[in-house]
């Protein structure tokens, strides 16, 4: 195939993936946009296979018939409430994959040396060390990281942010030594001396990926994951440019900016910095402000039945559901539709509450009630339903904690002081539905709960929810 086809078809690939991502933005162009991209990715891999520079099929083939099998496994296998987990492992192996191609092409240079590979392939040594270093760097980091950040969300390894005594200096030594042997790398044409760069480049970014991460918390995961996942993308890059090809730079700035806008917009939903995340050890250890500074609220915890529930249910007309980390561990969205339609046909105007880092992953309640069926059209953002709020008759808070904590508004000695939340406490009943007295992610105790309008459902939140079904249940059959 001729450089300009190749081109040109790249440049078509290009564009699909660029408008499949705006695509899927919206919920009614998602599917359409992830065909697209496919597509787009589809029409990269098989202009790729007639370049020049393939050699041998063989190989391609078993990678293509494993990798398929691979992945139709892990999209019929694993579940919705994994995917954090299943998107780390695929960010690290992104990373690895860039790695591998970065030191493929530094054996190349070993086995030919710099005259003969130059003579056969596209840069000058400095840009193609360069970029070599880049890809090995971000793609080491980014695999043993995304390993690890697996490992917490698997909870193979503790949650807990791992801290010891000077440990950002170690990481910063670290990283001062590995550049250091990336310019020698870089700079040096002495293959002996480039080789032992590398080798320490190599070891230094597989163990500083591991370290980076090490000192953040598990409920911090899913920003590092996106972080994560942009390195990745930029891995691939710096991979397109030491092997000259075009669609693998565009691809990997998509992924790498994507992830970057992606982690920006999940820090400010936090109201954190992504250096406060990264290196504060956030989660560490139980929050001792517990109880609240000066604007805290006092009062004592009303717990409520079921049957009781049901009667202040049974009367609103005006209801808000605001989902939260508990429904996803419950896996109560179904009996969630379930509560909702009921309270539907009872005359009341139902409405799903989402904040935008409510649950473990951006986007989390949003899958978990398009799982359950619940029409898109009753899931209202924090920013629309906030001025709403003051009008519900009731809001469920089905195992939500962090995100309608008042004390992010009011309490200023709080640690989420200035973290936007939905204003639950404005509703004119409460009902919060948790097993007991734990805390949300950020160790807090939550002052919503000692309002004098809310009320406390004790028990898992899928139980406490069929047990007011049935009491619809019980009064319609009566
Ligand atoms: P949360 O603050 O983690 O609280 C979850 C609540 O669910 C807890 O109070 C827990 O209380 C309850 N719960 C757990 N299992 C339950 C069960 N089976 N049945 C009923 N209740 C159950 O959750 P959130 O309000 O969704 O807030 C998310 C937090 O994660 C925020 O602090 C956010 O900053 C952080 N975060 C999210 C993202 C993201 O992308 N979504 C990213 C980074 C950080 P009990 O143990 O008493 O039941």
């Amino acid at each position: 195939m001729s450089p300009q086809l190749l081109n040109l078809a790249y440049i078509v690939a290009s564009i699909l993936f660029i408008f499949g991502l705006k695509m899927l933005g919206r919920q009614h162009t998602a599917r359409r946009g992830n065909l697209l991209s496919a597509v787009g990715m589809l029409i990269a891999v098989v202009v790729t296979l007639f370049d020049r520079h393939v050699v041998s099929f063989q190989w391609i083939i078993v990678g293509l018939i494993a990798g398929t099998l691979i992945g139709i496994a892990c999209a019929r296998l694993v579940k919705m409430t994994s995917m954090p987990e299943m998107v780390a492992l695929l960010n690290g192996f992104g990373g690895l994959a860039s790695l591998l191609v970065g030191w493929a092409e530094y054996g190349k240079i070993q086995a030919f040396g710099w005259d003969k590979y130059l003579s056969e392939f596209a840069g000058t040594p400095t840009f193609t060390s360069a970029v070599i270093f880049l890809t090995v760097l971000i793609g080491g980091i980014t695999f043993t990281g995304s390993i690890y950040a697996f490992c917490k969300l698997a909870e193979w390894l503790s949650g807990r942010p791992i801290l010891f005594t000077g440990q950002n200096i170690v990481n910063g030594l670290m990283a001062v030594a590995l550049l250091g042997a990336g310019v020698v790398f870089i700079v040096s044409r002495d293959m002996q001396l480039t080789t032992t760069a590398f080798w320490v480049v190599l070891a230094l970014c597989l163990v500083l990926g591991w370290t980076l991460v090490m000192p953040i918390g598990g409920g911090d995961m899913p920003v590092v994951i996106a972080i994560l996942n942009s390195l990745s993308g930029l891995a691939a890059c710096a991979a397109g440019f030491v092997i000259t090809n075009n669609v693998l730079i565009v691809a990997g700035c998509l992924v790498g900016t994507s992830g970057m806008i992606l982690s920006v917009i999940m820090c400010k939903a936090m109201n954190r910095s992504i250096a406060n995340v990264l290196f504060s050890g956030f989660g560490a250890a139980p929050a001792a402000t517990a109880a609240g500074g000066e604007g805290a609220i006092q009062g004592e915890l009303k717990p409520i039945s079921p049957e009781d529930s049901f009667a202040v249910l049974e009367a609103a007309r005006q209801v808000v559901i605001i989902p939260g980390y508990g429904m996803a561990v419950s896996q109560a969205q179904h009996v969630v539709r379930e509560l909702a339609e009921m309270l539907e046909r009872n005359g009341a105007e139902v409405r799903f509450a989402i904040h935008p880092v409510a649950g473990r992953m951006p986007g989390h309640m949003n899958v978990l009630l398009a799982e359950a069926n619940v029409p898109y059209e009753q899931l209202v953002e924090m920013d629309a339903i906030n001025p709403l709020m003051s009008t519900m008759d009731v809001a469920i808070v089905i195992g939500a904690n962090d995100v309608v904590n008042p004390a992010a508004a009011r309490d200023k000695a709080s640690p989420i002081y200035g973290m936007p939340i939905i204003n639950a406490h404005e509703a004119r009943t409460v009902i919060c539905l948790k097993r007991g007295k734990g805390t949300g992610f950020s160790g807090l105790e939550n002052q919503l709960f000692l309002l004098p309008n809310t009320r406390m459902l004790y028990g898992d939140a899928k139980a406490s929810l069929q047990g007011v079904i049935s009491e619809f249940k019980a009064v319609a059959a009566a």
